[in-house]
């Protein structure tokens, strides 16, 4: 059972509580799940049961450790538009909540930002899952966002983003939805800190550890995020590269450069990035034809793209999070001219604990 660093001896000693509780009572203690988290922990013995424990024997829990066994729900914001007959992005969102919720020891609050169909079909999914592994329900609430309300919203501030960042020749991005994260604060303005995850990601370890990243946020830091795993941000700096030579913008982390940022994973704090006078800056034209003229850069990624300018000149806002919790698997550009130089980026050798398929990767069938 993962929990956040800080809290491991305390959690130890109640696994120890709990363990001899159970084995007090004869009980049968299963293997920690989603489901065990709070049910294991807080259900009395029936009166009726033979071995009843006396007073004495039952070890009364202080508040902290209450508290632990008791933790409040995770946020976590998906977003899933498009939804209709597209069962390869529903597969992609099976794979994404189910991996999820096998790994994870705290209950979840999934802010879903979809529309009515795709809220009825999540809803389904998640349901199955938790039917198909016998998950308590009451560890994960759903939260219906509304995609197309919040799309009308922001028209206007997309509208200046798409001139910078997304390219004519590839639509994809060219999406609303590719800025939702920037606007996060006025999409879910009633929480803290929230974890928006793209669903073409596998998890493979628990998100409460994810979630701990916000404690070592120092207190510039508005947005965590994995650097790209791939040269594209070499790629978009090449002429300011060759007319500044010695920049570390664009080289690999090895090399002690900055790659860039990817948006798959991103933790946000949400009353951070509503006061941030910086990031309200880069959302005006006036700022970013400045900012992109002095690094010659013309993004096509989305929300990253612009991430990464803004870190560019702003790093103290940006908190790193480990490779692993953004695994990157896309090597597009290892076929488009970055043969030579593309391992130094794509290199990750933390534990992997969420895989994420991007550029339509596939993530290999394996071990969970
Ligand atoms: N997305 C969606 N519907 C779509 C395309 C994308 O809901 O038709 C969401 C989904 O959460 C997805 C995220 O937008 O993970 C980002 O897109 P994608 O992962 O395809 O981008 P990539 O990681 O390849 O850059
Ligand atoms: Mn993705």
């Amino acid at each position: 059972m993962m929990v956040r660093s800080r809290s491991l001896g305390q959690t130890g000693i109640i696994i120890i509580i709990v363990l001899c509780f159970f084995l007090l009572r004869g009980g049968r203690v299963g293997k920690p799940d989603v489901n065990d988290v709070r049910a294991g922990a807080t259900t009395s013995a029936p009166a009726e049961e033979e071995n009843e424990l006396t007073a004495h024997e039952v070890v009364p829990l202080s508040d902290i450790e209450n508290d632990l066994l008791f933790r409040p729900p995770i946020d976590i914001a998906l977003i899933f538009t498009k939804t209709k007959d597209n069962f390869g992005l529903q597969y992609k969102f099976r794979v994404a909540v189910g991996s999820m919720l096998r790994h994870v020891t705290v209950p979840l609050r999934l802010h879903l930002i979809t529309d009515d169909e795709g809220f009825s079909t999540a809803s389904t999914i998640i349901r199955e899952i938790q039917e198909g592994h016998q998950y308590n329900t009451n560890h994960v609430k759903l939260v219906y966002v509304s995609a197309e309300d919040f799309a009308m919203e922001i028209k206007s501030s997309v509208r200046v983003l798409q001139d910078f960042f997304t390219s004519h020749r590839d639509t994809y991005y060219r999406d609303a939805l590719f800025f939702f994260s920037i606007h996060l604060h006025n999409l879910l303005p009633g929480l803290e800190r929230v974890i928006l995850m793209d669903i073409d990601i596998k998890v493979k370890g628990d998100i409460a550890e994810l979630y701990s990243h916000f404690d070592h946020f120092v207190s510039t830091n508005v947005i965590g995020m994995a650097f790209e795993q791939s040269p594209v941000y070499r790629h978009l700096l090449a002429v300011y590269r060759n007319e500044n030579k010695k920049t570390l913008l664009g080289s690999p982390k090895s090399e002690g450069g900055f790659p860039g940022y990817n948006s798959g994973v991103v933790l946000v704090n949400i009353p951070r990035l509503r006061q941030s006078e910086i990031i309200r800056n880069y959302l005006e034209r006036s700022k970013l034809e400045i900012a992109t003229k002095k690094y010659g850069f013309q993004g096509h990624l989305g929300d990253q793209d612009l991430y990464t300018l803004i870190a560019f000149d702003h790093p103290e806002l940006f908190y790193t999070l480990p490779c692993g919790w953004n695994r990157q698997l896309c090597e597009w550009w290892r076929k488009h001219g970055y043969s030579n130089v593309f391992d130094q980026y794509f290199n990750c050798t933390d534990t992997i604990n969420i895989i994420h398929g991007n550029c339509k990767t596939e993530i290999p069938d394996g071990d969970d």
